[in-house]
Order: structure tokens, then C-alpha cells, then sequence
């Protein structure tokens, strides 16, 4: 029986027609509305044009942010606007059927595992670097989610004075996401930039002021995966965003950094994210498939 996941991201909304065997059949998106009085409305009629467009015995739906799963809570997203928001009971209503309820990051940590870059691993964690850097750990196959609040890697303090969104300084977020790059690129060289990308073309062409702030990007980097591979050893660490293709740029630089602060630790295998922008809509449909029957 198929299954649809759909994932609520900040700027576009992406859905996807898996099969039982994990093979995409059809893939949509559209944009998602923005942040205001009837956000969580809107969300719903696009979940809902979705699930007409493309019908399936079962469905799942992640949404960004902090996410109580056994509630089935939207418990806050900055980038969407909302606080407590009970998406389990409204999309249960709104679809006429349950529906599987699920972070996008987590979603996308499962999808790596069960159909991705990390497939075979038993513990892993996920690392989408992008406007922000989120994380996820997935431990004997199954997400550690403890609430909603697991996998925060982006703010842990790294060591630096650069001001972070979430109101304290040093986080590694500030200094290592893409939107940080290209912010902190143009900051140093007054030029603007269109994002980390174009940061990246200009480290491969050597020129020094990129070159100084995609090494601090990476160093941080390190140092937060030399924590994670202390407390947690995972076996894969894959990367996710649009950086993760950079292999030479980024995975190598990062692999080499994060070996040389490790003695006995298990040292972790990067790799890139295989399912890219999809991996949260495929762990949605997966969650929804996985759903018990009611
Ligand atoms: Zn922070």
C-alpha cells in the first residue's frame, strides 16, 4: 500500500508517493504560507490538497521546529510562527483519517537510514546544514527524540563571540551554517554573495578572506562532531544541505579535522545525504506507513 509524506519545510511544502519497497512514485511541492495569524489554517489546506492530489491508505506529516511526537504537538517554530499547535487532531480531522505525525529532521534521519546514505547504520546521526544546522540521532534504528528537543547540535557553544537567533553567543550555527558563510563572507569582504555556494566557488579559486571563513565554518564544525562522537559514537554521520556535495570542500577538510581530535574514539564515516531536499517528506511517508492501525 503506498504511503504519502508530506513536509512542511519554511519555504516550500514537498510530498511524496512512496511505495512498500521505498520508491518514490510521484513527488509535489508547493510553496508553504507564510508566518501569520492563519498560518496553521493555510498549512492544512495545503496538506489536504496534497493528500486529494495524490491518495494513499496511509499518511504522515513533518513540520519543522520543536516537536513532541507523542502528543502530536507543534510545540514552536520560529521560521513558521506557531507555538502549541495540536497537528495530530487537526490533521486527523481535517484528512478524515490518523495521520502519522513527525519533525522534518528526525523524518529525514530515518529516511537516510532505512532508504539512504546511512543505510546499514546502526547508529547515525543526520546533519542537514542549511539555513540553520539541525541534527538527529538514530540509535539501533529508532530516533532519540526525548520530547522535541534532542539533536540541537546548531546551539551548542563552539567558542566564538558571533551572535546567534536563539539569543546567546558561540553557537555553532552562528558560525558553520550556509546562511551563516555567506553572512559572515560579506561582513569580512563588504561583497555580497548568493549564499554559501557562491562562498564555496571562491575557496576553490583561493581566494584567502573565503578561505578564512569556510575554515572556521569547518573547524567548528569538527569540534561539535569530536563531541558528538564522544557522547554518542556514531557510526555515519551523514550531511545533509546543499554544502554536502562539496566532498572535497567540506566532507575531507571536516573528516581530517574531526580525526586529528580524536585518540580512542570511534572515528565516524561522512557522507553525503542521498535523498537531499526529499529525505524529510520520504521519513513522513515512512512514518505514515509504520503507523499501527488505529
Ligand atoms: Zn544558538
Amino acid at each position: 500500500m503506498a504511503a504519502l509524506g508530506v513536509d512542511v519545510g519554511g519555504t516550500a511544502t514537498k510530498a511524496v508517493l512512496l511505495d512498500d519497497a521505498g520508491t518514490a512514485l510521484e513527488v509535489r511541492s508547493l510553496p508553504t504560507p507564510q508566518p501569520g495569524g492563519s498560518v496553521v489554517g493555510e498549512v492544512l489546506d495545503v496538506v489536504a490538497g496534497l493528500a486529494r492530489e495524490l491518495p494513499a491508505g496511509r499518511v504522515g506529516v513533518a513540520v519543522p521546529g520543536i516537536v513532541d511526537e507523542r502528543r502530536g504537538v507543534g510545540v514552536f517554530s520560529e521560521n513558521l510562527g506557531w507555538r502549541d499547535v495540536p497537528f495530530a487532531e487537526l490533521l486527523a480531522e481535517r484528512l478524515g483519517r490518523p495521520v502519522a505525525f513527525t519533525h522534518d529532521v528526525r523524518a529525514g534521519a530515518v529516511a537516510e537510514n532505512r532508504l539512504g546514505a546511512g543505510r546499514g547504520a546502526r547508529t547515525m546521526v543526520f546533519l542537514p546544514i542549511g539555513t540553520g544546522i539541525a541534527s538527529a540521532l538514530v540509535s539501533d534504528g529508532r530516533v532519540h527524540d526525548a520530547d522535541g528537543y534532542a539533536g540541537e547540535l546548531g546551539h551548542v557553544d563552539v567558542g566564538h563571540g558571533e551572535p546567534c537567533v536563539c539569543g546567546r553567543a558561540g553557537c555553532l550555527e552562528a558560525i558553520a551554517s550556509a546562511a551563516a558563510i555567506a553572512r559572515r563572507y560579506t561582513a569580512s569582504t563588504g561583497r555580497e554573495v548568493h549564499g554559501a555556494v557562491d562562498v564555496a566557488r571562491r575557496v576553490e579559486a583561493g581566494e584567502p578572506e573565503a578561505v578564512a571563513v569556510w575554515d572556521e565554518a569547518v573547524e567548528a564544525l569538527a569540534q561539535a562532531l569530536a563531541w558528538t562522537a564522544g557522547v554518542l559514537a556514531p557510526e555515519v554521520v551523514v550531511v545533509g544541505g546543499g554544502l554536502s556535495g562539496a566532498q572535497d570542500l567540506l566532507l575531507e577538510p571536516l573528516a581530517k579535522s574531526l580525526s586529528e581530535r580524536l585518540t580512542f574514539q570511534r572515528e565516524p564515516r561522512l557522507v553525503p545525504a542521498a535523498l537531499g531536499g526529499l529525505a524529510g517528506c520520504h521519513g513522513a511517508a515512512l512514518a505514515g506507513a509504520s503507523r499501527a492501525e488505529p
